[in-house]
């Protein structure tokens, strides 16, 4: 059995400090995406560069609510560029952007305060917001979506109604050490789960540490796991026979910069050594693994979901590993 990866990339832009300080910070558009440095992209196009030279077939989850402040222009154009790169775009939402709606936001800010969340949400809502995001993809010329990723993760049974209510059949909303639904059905480590009529693919969920009785877990990222932590768990993934890897990350996390406001833009030379080896690893060993975009699982995972929860574990010395080359790459400024 080939373990198939999926490498999912929440793209999206910055609100950039803007509701904590309106007249100082204003919402970051492309730059939060492209991440240029002397007319080089270390975002978008380092991804995207990477993909084409390993052959690897990656999902976009492309940010669509937005559009309340920054029109179909700046993420439209860069769907389509995702797109024309022969990639998966599906659609994520952060629901606070959603609070440019009206015009008088800055005044507002102190009495009736954004909010992100999109659990605790009545399906109304919840349906209301797919259905801007559904329509934002028409306007950009890109095809219906059929797979979402919730912002920030957050997701409850609603969630899952709404999907099924506007007919987005593929999900991976869930990333335990990101955010742990209250509801212990959702509580998905690894593999390829049924809810209600929805199928969903959560971010791989892992334990790192052992400490007695307590476990720590972390999600599959690019910043926060090792490439020794990375090829253990896809070997591990192997070995227990775990349909799928779902790896987390996002455009900015290829560069460095401070915020808010992503002044100061370089590099991150880790991160993109990790993304890097990661696919070379997956195009040197087509035996064992298949990059697949989540719109593929309508083919295949679907029919031999098995519904088994594997927590995957990597080994100790991989961990410490990584908490040294962590510490090494936010000490390196430039
Ligand atoms: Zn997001």
């Amino acid at each position: 059995m080939k373990t198939q990866v999926l490498i999912t990339i929440d793209t999206e832009f910055s609100v950039g400090g803007a509701f904590a300080d309106p007249e100082r910070n204003r919402p970051v558009g492309p730059e939060a995406v492209f991440c240029e440095v002397g007319g080089r992209s270390h975002g978008l196009g380092f991804l995207l560069d990477t993909f084409a030279e390993f052959g690897t077939k990656a999902t976009f989850f492309v940010e669509a609510l937005n559009a309340h402040f920054f029109g179909d222009d700046p993420m439209g154009a860069i769907a389509r560029r995702i797109r024309d790169a022969g990639q998966d775009v599906q659609l994520h939402l952060h629901p606070c952007w959603t609070y440019f709606e009206r015009s008088d936001w800055r005044s507002r800010l102190q009495s009736d305060p954004p909010s992100d969340h999109m659990h605790s949400r009545s399906v109304d809502t919840l349906t209301g917001w797919m259905q801007q995001g559904i329509a934002a993809f028409e306007r950009w010329g890109i095809e219906r979506p059929v797979a979402m990723r919730t912002g920030s993760m957050m997701a409850d049974r609603n969630v899952y109604r709404a999907m099924e209510a506007v007919g987005l059949p593929l999900a991976s909303n869930i990333g335990l050490a990101v955010y742990r639904p209250a509801d212990p059905a959702l509580h998905l480590y690894s593999g390829v789960h049924r809810i209600g009529g929805i199928t969903e693919a959560p971010v791989l969920t892992y334990a790192d540490l052992v400490l007695g009785e307590r476990t720590h877990l972390k999600s599959l990222t690019v910043t926060g796991t090792s490439w020794g932590e990375a090829r253990a768990l896809l070997d591990a993934a192997q070995d227990e026979r775990v349909e799928t890897v779902v790896l987390l990350t996002h455009p900015f996390e290829f560069a460095k910069y401070t915020s808010p406001g992503f002044r100061d833009i370089r590099p991150n030379g880790i991160n993109q050594d990790r993304l890097r080896r990661l696919c070379r690893h997956l195009a040197d060993n087509t035996d064992r693994f298949e990059t697949v975009p989540i719109s593929g699982l309508q083919t295949n995972a679907v029919t031999n979901a098995t519904g088994r929860n594997t927590l995957l574990r990597v080994p100790v010395h991989r961990t410490l590993g990584r908490i040294l080359e962590n510490r090494v790459n936010s000490l390196r400024s430039a």
